[in-house]
């Protein structure tokens, strides 16, 4: 594949990743962009991406090197987990008991492990999906979870209020750290891999980071506007 336009991706996500603290992990939001594009921030070193349509990951992948490791970002419907079980390194975003045994299942068939990350619902609006922090708990103290050999529990994810008002923001982000570090005590003690607070996108990352955020996920501010 070849580049023949100057899109500046390089340069911006050169100097990005220089911005951030050392454990910050950069996802990636590649989600509407062409392949060229995500061809170009690899050659520039980026490794993890992150999509949000189960088939459009899946067409990308296809095309862009082994090592490339897919962050699934978005909703994921039940039926489409066969489509990316196969290569899928983490799915953020996972709100219910049964998709995690849905993956669990489809993990199994592809002899993988496949990390998940806990969505809770942290912020005002109504349509956003994820736990709530009872519901939440509710799950792990159920214990069934441990039974799910083939997941690999990675830690938190969640999206604050798409607000001006940082303090908010800042407030529902707290939330979550606090409630990763007390889930993290009372559950995963022992395992170092429960690890991930998944907060930030291009608008609120610093604030994201400000309330111990470890892992953002940016798509504008790297990629450009999204069509
Ligand atoms: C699109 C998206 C992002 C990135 O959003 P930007 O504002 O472009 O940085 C992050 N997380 C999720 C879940 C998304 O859907």
């Amino acid at each position: 594949m070849e580049i023949n336009r100057d899109t500046g991706i390089k340069e911006r996500l050169s100097k990005f990743k220089k911005s951030l603290p050392d454990h910050i992990t950069l996802v990636a939001v590649s989600k509407n962009h062409p392949t060229e594009l995500l061809l170009e921030a690899y050659n520039a070193g980026q490794r993890i991406f992150g999509e949000n349509r189960a088939q459009e990951m899946s067409i990308k992948q296809k095309k862009l090197p082994k090592d490339i490791e897919w962050h699934f970002i978005g909703h994921l419907q039940k039926n489409k987990i066969r489509l990316i079980a196969p290569y899928v390194s983490v799915i953020q975003g996972v709100d219910s008991f049964e998709l995690l045994e849905k993956i669990d299942s489809h993990a199994k068939k592809s002899n993988r492990v496949i990390t998940c990350l806990l969505q809770i619902h942290i912020a005002q609006e109504a349509s956003k999906f994820g736990f709530t922090f009872d519901d939440c708990r509710e799950m792990l103290k159920k214990e069934e979870w441990r039974k799910l050999s083939n997941i690999n529990f990675g830690g938190v994810m969640g999206m604050a209020t798409f607000t001006d008002n940082m303090d908010q923001v800042l407030s529902e982000f707290r939330a979550l750290t606090d409630f990763f570090n007390k889930v993290k005590k009372e559950f995963f003690p022992d395992q170092d891999s429960f690890k991930t607070i998944s907060i930030g996108m291009s608008e609120d990352y610093t604030v994201a980071i400000k309330a111990g955020s470890n892992m953002i996920r940016i798509g504008s501010l790297v990629f450009g506007q999204r069509d």
